[in-house]
């Protein structure tokens, strides 16, 4: 694998990952003169769910569903600039321009008045851009180039996690407009917080509990039992399980773990890694069979806070928000209002399609 780093005009990193023999990258200049953002953002504590809340005014001026040939992730071509500088890629990796979260943000001190606290939005918000090709999705890629997606992964994560006051980092991928997804071009996100994000806080209280109360791993035993009871197993290999979780928050969601825990990406041995494009772009495929049209998703890799690796467990939340080829599941009353999740699929009926979608199984 070979990285090449350089800077676009505005001071923001950008990585390009590419494969040995590719063409060099760094002698494309960013042309297009951009002046630094000031990053406004900040993180604000909710006293009564012990949760910090990113507020980024910033945002609001952020691209968003630019036309094709506007698009700012493909490569640059002659009258076209855009985020990456050179006419070819593999994988790149930048800076966003429009962050929640900043290595600098403007407000640099902390405030607090009683039970109200504020501190500077400090973290980093990274780009990647899956393939130079704007219309082929994810789940078409070939899996050599989902290897160096995961490289990149990998490689941003290790980066991310050993810069001064990152708690936890989170690659991620929205797809489909009905996600609220503002640029079609095939892309994901890295998040670096400066906390341990609400969801993780949750899972480690509960792995908490079961070690001290059984001594036991958590993630292994839930594991072990999704296996034994089988109803909801989507696909086995030799290093991944995906399944359908038994208490399932989505209409179709799924979670693959490698079968042997580890704490993060960077930690996956040498068979899980060769697997994983297979695992992914094969729940990918499932997703996107799965109605008349492709089926708009959240793919969310959930690794260790730097600060919690031992019992924590890599694993993959993918899921959608429709129910039906023309039913979306909105997050209403119970689900915004009380965080109370009532699911119209039963997850062994998912769990049924899913695993009837597989290639090779006869639809
Ligand atoms: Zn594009």
């Amino acid at each position: 694998m070979r990285i090449t780093e350089i800077r676009l005009s505005d001071g923001r990193q950008l990585r390009y990952y590419d494969v040995d023999d590719a063409p060099p990258r760094d002698t494309a200049v960013d042309q297009r003169g951009l002046t630094p953002v000031s990053v406004r953002s900040e993180l604000r504590h909710d006293p009564l769910l012990d949760q910090w809340v990113m507020s980024a005014g910033h945002r609001q001026d952020r691209t968003y569903k630019p036309a094709a040939q506007d698009c700012p992730l493909c490569p640059s071509r002659p009258g076209h600039h855009t985020e990456i500088p050179a006419d070819d890629y593999q994988v790149v990796v930048f800076e966003n321009r429009f962050p929640a979260l900043s290595p600098a943000p403007a407000e640099a001190t902390g405030w607090q008045h009683g039970t109200l606290q504020r501190r500077p939005g400090a973290g980093r918000c990274e780009v990647i851009c899956f393939t130079a090709e704007h219309d082929t999705p994810v789940a078409a890629l070939p899996p050599g180039q989902l290897e160096v997606v995961v490289q990149a992964w990998r490689d941003r994560s290790q980066a991310l996690a050993a810069l001064p006051g990152v708690q936890q980092v989170f690659c991620f991928e929205n797809s489909g407009a009905d996600i609220g997804v503002t640029l079609d071009h095939p892309h994901g996100q890295i998040y670096a917080y400066p906390f341990i994000t609400p969801r993780t806080a949750r899972m480690l209280e509960s792995v908490a509990e079961y070690r001290s109360r059984t001594g036991r791993n958590l993630f292994d035993d839930r594991l072990a039992d999704e296996l034994d009871e089988g109803s909801r197993v989507v696909l086995r290999t030799q290093a991944w399980t995906a399944f359908v979780p038994h208490a399932a928050r989505w209409p179709y969601e799924v979670h693959a773990y490698p079968n042997e825990r580890v704490p993060d990406l960077a930690a996956l041995d040498d068979r899980s890694l060769a697997e994983l494009p297979f695992v992914y772009l094969d729940l990918l495929g499932r997703f996107r069979r799965l109605f008349d049209r492709p089926a708009p998703y959240i793919a969310a890799w959930h690794q260790a806070p730097v600060t919690a690796r031992t019992d924590f467990a890599l694993h993959l939340e993918l899921f959608t928000v429709r129910r039906t080829s023309d039913k979306l599941k909105y997050l209403a009353g119970s689900e915004s209002g009380m965080d109370a999740f009532a699911n119209d699929i039963r997850p062994e009926d998912a769990a049924a399609t899913l695993r009837e979608l597989g290639l090779g199984s006869g639809r």
